[in-house]
């Protein structure tokens, strides 16, 4: 079988190109999702605080007895402890739940500028702190916008390595993408294939129909092409399997420019803008 590509980040570290995403995975599913997903092979898994189900994937984690070195484990801060003695014991308590001495990267989850005074600079401050110490092998954000990029890296002088942000045929986030290439930052893209939105896209079925592939595995492919990292969800092994199943063929550049011509701006866009996205917990 045809490796997971690594994609080489800014800091010296890499990370697997196509990884599985856990949101909306209920906690007690977890363990057995995480488990099924490496017995198909991924190895990098995307979790967070707020998904509520990092002590299943620590379980999973622990049970597969697969070498540290061989998994890559994302987790992001919950928008209930953006302050900084927050953030640090946020942090510790998913380190204990993932059964983790560190974890390869951690994200600021939503910037919240209308919260917390505007002030996300001291959070991603905090962030670094634990790359210092060594428990975050690499910090990044998610849902930052280039305003909000610009400013963190203005006042710090720390650059996330990835941006992970709303990515799919509908949505393609094109100057999200382009801030953070400026950056030197690596996009992942989130609701890879919109949760399922695109798959009955008359365009995307007849590239499907065309390579004899699926509408998700087209979808897939065409983001390991424009070189984003994704991890779609599924809890379901044999969807695992087939999107797992994308590494040794190719969209052309015309089925590349097909699914291109989907994007819809901002009507597309499925998720909440995160200029104004103020969610907070429980
Ligand atoms: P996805 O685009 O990955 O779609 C998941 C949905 O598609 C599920 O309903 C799944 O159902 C279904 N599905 C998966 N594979 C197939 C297939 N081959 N055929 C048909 N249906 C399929 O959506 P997500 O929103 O989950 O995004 C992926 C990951 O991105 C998340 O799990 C999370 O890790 C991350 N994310 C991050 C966000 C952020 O703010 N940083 C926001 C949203 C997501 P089933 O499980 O039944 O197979």
């Amino acid at each position: 079988m045809t490796a997971v590509p690594n994609i080489a980040l800014h800091d010296g570290t890499s990370i697997p190109q196509l990884g599985l995403g856990v949101f909306q995975v209920p906690a007690e599913e977890t363990a057995r999702v995480v488990s099924d997903g490496l017995e198909v092979g991924y190895r990098h898994i995307d979790t967070a605080q707020m998904y509520g189900n990092e002590e299943g994937v620590g379980e999973a984690l622990a049970a597969s007895g697969l070498p540290r070195e061989e998994l890559y484990v994302t987790t992001k801060l919950s928008n209930a402890f953006h302050r900084p003695d927050d953030a640090r014991r946020s942090f510790e308590e998913s380190l204990r739940r993932l059964r983790l001495d560190r974890v390869d990267l951690f994200l600021v989850h939503w910037p919240l500028p209308t919260l917390y005074d505007g002030d996300y600079v001291s959070t991603w401050r905090t962030l670094a702190e634990l790359v210092e110490d060594g428990r975050a092998t690499s910090i990044g954000v998610s849902n930052f916008e280039p305003a909000h990029l610009e400013r963190i890296i203005d006042e710090t002088g720390v650059v996330p390595v990835v941006n992970q942000v709303e990515v799919h045929p509908y949505f393609r986030n094109e100057e999200v993408r382009a801030a953070d290439a400026r950056h030197h930052i690596a996009t992942q893209a989130w609701s890879p294939i919109a949760q399922g939105a695109v798959l009955d896209d008359p365009v995307v079925t007849k590239v499907a129909d065309q390579l004899g592939r699926t509408p998700s595995q087209v979808t897939l492919r065409w983001h390991l092409q424009r070189g984003d990292i994704v991890f779609p969800k599924s809890s379901k092994p044999e969807r695992m399997r087939e999107n797992f199943d994308i590494l040794d063929w190719e969209l052309d550049a015309d089925q590349m420019a097909a699914i291109d011509g989907l994007d819809r701006g901002e009507d597309g866009r499925r998720g909440p803008h995160p200029d104004q996205f103020d969610y907070l917990p429980e």
